[in-house]
């Protein structure tokens, strides 16, 4: 796969302080390929997508982004937003603009495409997670499920080569997973490439096509869903999901 991953990511050392976060995490991902990262609570799996969005600095090793160094590069927002894009678990809009503001800000300011462009832009991505109705209302007047379809759209908009989620879901009430979990699954069938912290192991089983499995700052294991579901080859596996299953 080495040749074709679109993600590399290699022997990443993180520390806070004297703690060892991420201690040597390598793995990649392919062009196309949606992968779930799961792991115990504090195993890292918040940190690596923020290295891999070049939101956090590490100690050791490399990340790249269909052959961009992110290290290198995290300081050009623009062109880190080109490649990778990021949900996280809070939402994250920007309050004080509407629906489609939020949505055509990236394209507008960083990818200094026209208003009228940047607004069409916006209008398709919110058509496209459903919500054309709502183009003109503020955060504050959308459920949750429909403010992180917003933040799927809004990162959309920069055309990027991944996109990166972190616990979409968890912060929305029961009825509201399945609308976020529908425009993902859609997502990866439209052969977007994806890494997607999340416990929800039915997506995982079903819309996957890999696990990696994180545990102490490191990938434990990793393999197709239907295997490590089936029979997990390391006891931490084992643990991890008796709780979660
Ligand atoms: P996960 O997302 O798997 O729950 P995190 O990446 O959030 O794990 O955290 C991994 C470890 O790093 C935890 O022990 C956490 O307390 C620590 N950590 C995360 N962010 C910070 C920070 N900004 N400063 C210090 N320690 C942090
Ligand atoms: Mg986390």
């Amino acid at each position: 796969m080495s040749g074709s991953a679109l993600v590399h990511v290699s022997d990443v050392c993180k520390r806070y302080r004297s703690q060892e976060v991420l201690t040597g995490v390598s793995f990649q991902v392919a062009r196309g390929e949606c992968v779930v990262l799961c792991g115990p609570s504090g195993s890292g799996k918040s940190t690596l997508l923020r290295c891999i969005n070049g939101l956090e600095d590490w100690n050791s090793g490399e990340v790249t982004v269909d052959g961009v160094d992110i290290a290198a590069n995290a300081h050009r927002r623009g062109h880190i937003g080109q490649l990778v894009g990021m949900v996280f678990q809070d939402f994250n809009l920007f309050p004080h603009l509407t629906v489609l503001d939020n949505v055509a800000l990236g394209p507008r300011v960083l990818l200094k495409e026209p208003s009228t462009k940047a607004s069409a832009i916006g209008h398709e991505l919110l058509e496209r997670v459903g919500l054309s109705g709502h183009t003109h209302k503020y955060p504050h007047e959308l459920s949750g499920g429909q403010q992180q379809r917003v933040a799927i759209a809004r990162a959309l908009a920069m055309r990027p080569k991944v996109m990166l989620f972190d616990e979409p879901t968890s912060a929305l009430d029961p009825e509201m997973v399945k609308e976020v979990l529908d425009v993902m699954r859609e997502l990866a069938a439209s052969g977007m490439t994806m890494i997607c912290v999340t416990h929800e192991m039915g997506f995982a089983r079903n819309v996957a096509d890999r696990v990696v499995f994180l545990t102490d700052g490191c990938v434990c294991e990793t393999g197709q869903p239907s295997d490590f579901f089936s029979c997990p080859t390391t006891p931490q596996a084992v643990k991890f999901l008796s709780h979660v299953l």
